[in-house]
């Protein structure tokens, strides 16, 4: 059996002795196991990280940006490797898994201009004979821990700008699909990261624990589902570190009266179902605005479903592959059948799906819930599979009420032709990413991304600036060069000093 082991600089220090099982999601077996680490291996990791992480913070910012420049390159040279990699453990087709990759990229190009995006800033003459500037400066460690449904994309928006800037950075990635973020760790190694400045630790609860309560790790990022993303929030801040934690979504599509339906149709097959809906950024709510509009989007929804190719993830004309395990194929199964007990019409059930030599394979087939109401638990949740909800909306007004009032605010989408409409409901939304017209409106690289409310527990974002603020800390400096010409009268020095 393989085994898939910690990136520690200087060798891993023994093992727990537990591991997890990783699964083939097409196959339905077993294919690896991850050792999963614990209080020894992430003192190694920080030992190391603290030897190496000075020096890595007095390198210039071109010569980290270089290495940054070189992983790219290295990485677009791995394309292949790596989403074959990350398909064969997540189930994301191919094509879908060099998104994953390349939407993580995105952030490492931005990284490579952090001698820009670092600059402080400068007041000549605040004061006489006074200036006064600021830089930033890393935290020191940072940490970062990371979902399975992006094990590329996600941890390069957190180490990209984290080490750009001067940190050493501890990676603990989701242990359902590590294979992707250990290749991405030894790619930055190969790139010329100095050894300790970004170590890959596998774990569970232990080791996120470890993580949250050592001293020496001063900042920590987490992407996952809400509840552990509150608690990783809670747990870290109280132990005074900085942390940014993501946490799960039900984004809405707004359907107007006037949208391109057939659009609407091909932009919500995607997004519903594409990656098995296995996306925080899905759509899996659809809200026509009127009756009219409803019929009209349910009856062209129907044969697209129809049309919807499920198949292994290296089927080349597949929509969608497997989802990750089996246990989570029970969980969004067990959440249709709450839809059906709830009272929502099922309308198309992907339950019971085969594929055919796959037997075993973690398959589920789309579906499709129409007369779905805000009242009904499967709609306040988020299911994480592919399983599209209708809820009708009467007017716009309920339209904009209805993701702003959902627990969750990851992102949202309105499909329409009236510009009117689309500003005012970008406007009022609740909801901290807005589509218009673009039904996975995850920013671009040099943007930033953050959801409201339960989908995102801290003040700043992932990537972009907001990354790089995140990952530094604001240092204020205030100097004065006299000229000799001062009387060396202390008459006002019990004053708070003002600048005249
Ligand atoms: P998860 O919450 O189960 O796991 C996330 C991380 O937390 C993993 O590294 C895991 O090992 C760790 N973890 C698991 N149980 C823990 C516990 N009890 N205590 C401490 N740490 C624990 O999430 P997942 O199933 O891997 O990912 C899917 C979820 O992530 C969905 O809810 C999805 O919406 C969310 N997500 C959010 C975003 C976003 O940016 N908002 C992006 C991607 C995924």
């Amino acid at each position: 059996m393989r085994i898939v082991d910690h990136v520690i600089s200087g060798g891993t220090s023994g093992s727990t002795g537990r591991t997890s099982p990783i699964f083939d999601p097409n196959a339905g077996d077993v294919q690896a196991e991850v050792n999963l680490g614990g209080q020894a291996q992430l003192d190694k990791a920080v030992d190391a990280a603290l030897a190496a992480q000075p020096a890595w913070a007095a390198t210039n910012p071109q010569k980290r940006a270089r290495v940054m420049f070189r992983f790219k390159e290295l990485v677009e040279a791995h394309m292949d490797e790596l989403a074959h990699l990350l398909s064969s453990e997540h189930g994301k087709v191919i094509a879908d898994a060099k998104g994953d990759v390349q939407r993580g990229l995105d952030v490492i190009e931005f990284c490579c201009g952090i001698p820009h995006a670092s600059k402080g800033e400068y007041t000549q003459g605040a004061g006489p004979g006074i200036d006064v500037y600021s830089m930033r400066q890393p935290l020191g460690i940072g940490a970062g821990i990371t979902p399975f449904n992006f094990p590329a994309m996600i941890p390069m928006w957190m180490f990209g700008p984290a080490i750009v800037t001067g940190n050493a950075f501890i990676l603990k990635p989701s242990e359902r699909d590590p294979s992707v973020p250990v290749r991405l760790t030894e790619l930055m190694l190969e790139a010329g990261l100095p050894e300790g400045i970004l170590q890959c630790l596998h774990g569970d609860k232990e080791m996120v624990d470890a993580i949250l309560d050592h001293p020496a790790i001063g900042g920590v990022s987490f992407v996952g589902s809400s509840d552990i993303a509150h608690y990783v929030y809670q747990r870290g801040v109280a132990a005074g570190k900085r942390v940014q934690a993501m946490g799960g979504a039900k984004n809405h599509g707004i359907v107007m009266p006037d949208a391109d339906l057939d659009q609407v149709v091909n932009d919500l097959s995607g997004a519903a179902f594409g990656s098995a809906g296995e996306r925080c950024m899905a759509l899996p709510v659809v809200v026509p605005v009127g009756e009219d509009t409803a019929d009209r989007l349910r009856e062209k929804l129907l044969p697209a479903i129809a049309a919807l190719r499920v198949g292994v993830s290296t089927d080349d004309e597949a929509h969608y592959g497997p989802v990750v395990n089996q246990a989570h194929k029970e969980r969004v199964e067990g959440w249709i059948q709450k839809g059906v007990d709830e009272g929502a019409e099922l309308v198309v059930d992907g339950r019971g799906f085969s594929l055919q030599g796959h037997e075993k394979g973690f398959f589920i087939g789309p579906s499709l819930f129409d007369h779905v109401t805000p009242d009904m638990e499967s709609y306040k949740e988020e299911i994480f599979g592919p399983v599209l909800q209708i809820v009708r909306a009467k007017n716009f007004e309920e339209a904009v009420a209805l993701p702003s009032q959902h627990q969750y605010g990851n992102g949202v989408a309105i499909f329409t032709r009236n510009g009117n409409a689309a500003r005012e409901f970008a406007a009022r939304v609740n909801v901290g990413m807005v589509g218009i017209n673009v039904p996975i409106p995850v920013p671009v690289a040099y943007h930033s991304f953050g959801g409201w409310k339960r989908s995102a527990f801290g003040d700043t974002n992932q990537h972009g600036m907001e990354g790089v603020k995140f990952w530094t800390k604001v240092k204020t400096i205030t100097q004065r060069w006299p000229d000799g010409s001062a009387d060396g009268s202390a008459e006002n020095a019990f004053v708070i000093p003002t600048m005249g």
